[in-house]
């Protein structure tokens, strides 16, 4: 078989090569990726293009939490995909029911609607809230509540809704009736959540903001007023759900019930799948038609998602997941007091870490992540003064030692150069 390209040459049969270079040269420039270039990955390694190991404590921003190519996930998907690809809405099909029974077995919901991101989780939640306002109170009732700093995705809902208005630059008009209040301030959330709010969404762990938990007052507070108010309440879990942080999702940990939750990042392990969960009273509001994707819960990814459940869902692996955090902050604690002038706390919740960069080092904590790189350590930033520290939850104390020993070694080596 021949394949041509647009002039009308014959395409080489082997693959083209392709570097860091190639990127600048065909991809539209929405990312400044690393020149390193990840061509293979096993549980936390990953091998570059020039062979060269590097340990990996992003998992992909909180993705892979079981692990690169992880095995029992790989058997699933490949046998899967020799047994049913996709179908369309018009037939349903038994991977998506499985994973469906065991997600609302396994929390507060009683009803999935399936995607394929966080973003797209998140917009169904927030349409949903919108509609469920509308037909029980009135079109008056649409204004959503939403933290300074959050991230609930890239679509133009979801940016507008994200407290970070950087991504809304230059994409006006913006959907309407969303106002942003400081995170953890329960008075400010007490001020704003008023008669005509829908929803009020919020990340019980902020991710891309900087690493912040909630505290546990503010989210029974908000769980009090939206009561109050007749507004629902989302827990955005995109980030922290699904183990991150000890428990399956972060509510249970808290002890505060959303009315609806969103998954997505390490649902799939890297499967691109995302969640949103809720009660058969809230998801009644959807009928045939009002909502929809063409991929969503499909048999390839409700198939990886359902193994990811069930690995994740036992107490053996979140009573893992709770020691290896201990362990990682330890860690991560002896950092700082060896450094005291480059970090000025350790700060989150299980294994979604963050390293605050101290006065000094303000708006430097991209030069660690490359300092680190350097080393052969992977690590994520979460704004300008946070390291991001998640690795997969299958993380090793070998691994966890190795992380530390690499990560001084980066310091220092910042700090020769300075
Ligand atoms: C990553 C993230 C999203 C967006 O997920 P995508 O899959 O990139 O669309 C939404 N909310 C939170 C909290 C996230 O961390």
């Amino acid at each position: 078989m021949t394949t041509l390209d647009k002039n009308g040459s014959n395409l080489a049969a082997k693959p083209a090569i392709v570097t860091r270079k190639t990127f600048d040269q065909v991809m539209v420039p929405t990312y400044a990726p690393s020149q390193v270039v990840p061509v293979r990955g096993s549980g936390l390694d990953v091998w570059d293009q020039e062979g060269r190991r590097y340990l990996d404590f992003t998992a992909g921003v909180a993705v892979t939490s079981l692990g690169h190519t992880n095995p029992i996930l790989a058997d699933a998907l490949c046998a899967q995909a020799r047994t049913i690809w996709h179908v369309c809405n018009l037939y349903t099909n038994e991977p998506v029911l499985r994973l469906a029974l065991a997600l609302t077995q396994a929390t507060f919901a009683d009803r999935a609607f399936f995607c394929n991101s966080g973003a797209e989780a998140n917009e169904a939640a927030f349409k949903l809230a919108r509609k469920y306002a509308s037909d029980k109170f009135g079109p008056k009732k649409s204004r959503i509540i939403s933290c300074l700093q959050s991230f609930h995705g890239r679509t133009l809902f979801t940016v507008s809704v994200g407290g970070q208005p950087k991504y809304t630059e230059g994409y006006a008009p913006l959907p309407e009736d969303i106002d942003h209040i400081p995170f953890n301030n329960i008075d400010a959330a007490r001020a704003a959540i008023t008669d005509d709010v829908c929803a009020v969404v919020v990340e019980p762990v902020q991710g891309e903001g900087g690493v912040i938990p909630a505290t546990p007052e503010y989210l029974q507070a908000l769980r009090q007023i939206c009561d109050e108010k007749n507004a629902l309440l989302i827990f955005d879990e995109v980030q922290c759900g699904m183990g991150r942080t000890g428990t399956l999702f972060s509510y249970m940990d808290y002890g505060v019930t959303p009315d609806i939750l969103t998954a997505a990042k390490a649902l799939g392990n890297g499967y691109p799948i995302g969640a949103m969960l809720t009660t058969v009273e809230i998801a009644k509001t959807f009928s045939v038609g009002s909502h929809g994707t063409t991929y969503g819960g499909n048999p390839l990814a409700a198939t990886v998602a359902l193994k990811v459940l069930e690995i994740i869902n036992t107490p053996e692996f979140l009573a893992r997941v709770n020691h290896a955090s201990e362990q990682l902050q330890k860690t991560l604690r002896g950092i700082v007091a060896d450094y005291p002038h480059v970090f000025a706390e350790v700060r989150g919740k299980g294994l979604l870490l963050g390293l605050v960069m101290a006065d000094g080092y303000k708006g430097r904590s991209k030069d660690v992540v490359n300092a680190a790189e350097a080393q052969g350590l992977m690590l994520l930033v979460a704004g300008m003064d946070v390291v991001r520290i998640v690795p997969a939850l299958i993380v090793s104390d070998r691994q966890i030692d190795e992380a530390g020993k690499l990560l001084r070694q980066a310091v220092d080596a910042l700090l020769k150069s300075a």
